[in-house]
């Protein structure tokens, strides 16, 4: 077994975390504060590639493997973690079903241009009444000749305030379950789609997060995804990969955590000495990086899986579950060492604390992945 990097990766990281560094990075806390959606942080994200990362070259992405996605979501989202997710949902919750179960004339259409970053995605599953339970959707979808017409409302939509495109789950019948879920590519000039209000939030301010609503919303009978019947299949398959994103995102927090730590408390005196020479607060950051460590191993792992294998929901639920409950820990703790400075939004890790927790709720909560984790480790195969 090799730990190394490749050539490419390493490259990747380095050109990623430069980028991050002298554009994304001073720009945060700005952001966080104005909560507006970062256009122009997606469009030079596409410069570099990054909006169709594991898309191929011919539908206009950059054919990177999942650990090198896993770096470059890493590095982002240590600059900007709203970033981070934006990316991510354009890549994993939009570009990978496409590109798994579109058509060629859907690929064409809607992969291109949105792997280019010359327009943003979404992904709405999520509804008032149901997130977890993603199978008890209740939009509704019903074929008049040539077209859908989607009835519902989607909601906490990311990318949702600036998004041209959207994939939506709807229901034939929700009586049928997951049976009766399809998946649709709907464009935001379709009639019958709206915004509803941005949603005011804890953390990751600026991804646009907005409710969908969708009032007899009519999508042309091409538009659909896969078949009929198979959108549950689709969705879950998306979030298999979306969590490996996640998984990268939370990384990237940790560790601007962990550097913000390690810098503050070679700094801070207390009692005569620096705050770092306390062993309390080594054992913080010793545990602080090693848990970081972990994480990165179990994504990368996660995301080689998921190159190589068609199921990988073991892997990505623990790569996502391990690395979101460690990245809680790391902010927390981070917090902790600034003291009271770091409940002052003019250090970083305050904003770093109100950004981690999202990790563990979407995409599926820390609960959902440990039922898939126990769901697959009991299996009979
Ligand atoms: C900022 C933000 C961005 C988001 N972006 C998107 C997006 O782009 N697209 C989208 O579709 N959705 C999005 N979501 C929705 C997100 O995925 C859901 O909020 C999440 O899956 C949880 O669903 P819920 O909020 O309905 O909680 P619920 O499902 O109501 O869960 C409430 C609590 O009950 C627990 N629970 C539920 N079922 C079980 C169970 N069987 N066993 C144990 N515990 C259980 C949960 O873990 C949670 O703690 C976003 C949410 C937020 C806040």
């Amino acid at each position: 077994m090799d730990f190394h990097l490749t050539r490419e990766q390493d490259m990747l990281r380095e050109t990623v975390r430069a980028f991050a560094e002298e554009v994304l990075k001073p720009r945060a806390a700005g952001l966080d504060r104005s909560r507006e959606f970062p256009v122009d942080n997606y469009r030079r994200c596409a410069e570099l590639g990054l909006c169709g990362m594991m898309v191929p070259e011919t539908y206009g992405g950059a054919g990177f493997d999942g650990v090198s996605y896993v770096i470059a979501i890493e590095e982002v989202s240590r600059a900007c973690a709203s970033t981070g997710v934006i990316l991510s949902v354009n890549n994993s919750l939009f570009c990978a079903p496409i590109l798994r179960f579109g058509n060629e004339t859907q690929k064409r259409k809607y992969l291109v241009p949105h792997a280019r970053g010359e327009r943003i995605g979404a992904y709405c599953l999520t509804e008032p009444q149901c997130g977890s339970d993603a199978a008890a959707l209740s939009t509704l979808a019903r074929r008049t000749g040539d077209r859908y017409l989607l009835k519902g409302n989607k909601v906490f939509v990311t990318n949702g305030v600036a998004a041209d495109t959207f994939v939506v789950y709807a229901t034939l019948d929700p009586g049928l379950r997951h049976k009766g879920i399809c998946a649709f590519i709907v464009e935001r000039g379709f009639p019958g789609l709206s915004l509803g209000k941005p949603e005011h939030k804890l953390g990751i301010t600026c991804s646009g997060s907005v409710e969908i609503v969708l009032d007899g919303c009519e999508v042309p009978a091409e538009n659909l995804l896969g078949t009929e019947g198979e959108g549950f299949k689709i969705a879950m398959a998306t979030l298999d990969g979306g969590r490996i994103g996640i998984a990268a995102q939370a990384i990237g927090i940790a560790r601007a955590a962990l550097e913000e730590s390690l810098a503050y408390s070679q700094g801070r005196q207390a009692f005569g000495q620096r705050i770092a020479d306390f062993q309390a607060i080594q054992w913080k950051l010793a545990d602080m990086a090693t848990e970081i460590e972990a994480a990165r191993l179990l994504a990368y792992r996660a995301a080689w899986t998921r190159d190589h294998r068609e199921r990988c929901s073991l892997e990505t639920s623990m790569a996502k579950l391990f690395a979101s409950e460690a990245c809680m820990r790391a902010a927390r703790e981070g917090v902790q060492i600034h003291g009271g400075y770091g409940y002052i939004n003019e250090f970083t890790v305050e904003r770093l604390f109100r950004d981690a927790k999202i990790t563990e709720i979407y995409e599926g909560t820390s609960e959902i992945q440990r039922l898939v984790i126990a769901k697959e480790i009991l299996r009979e195969d």
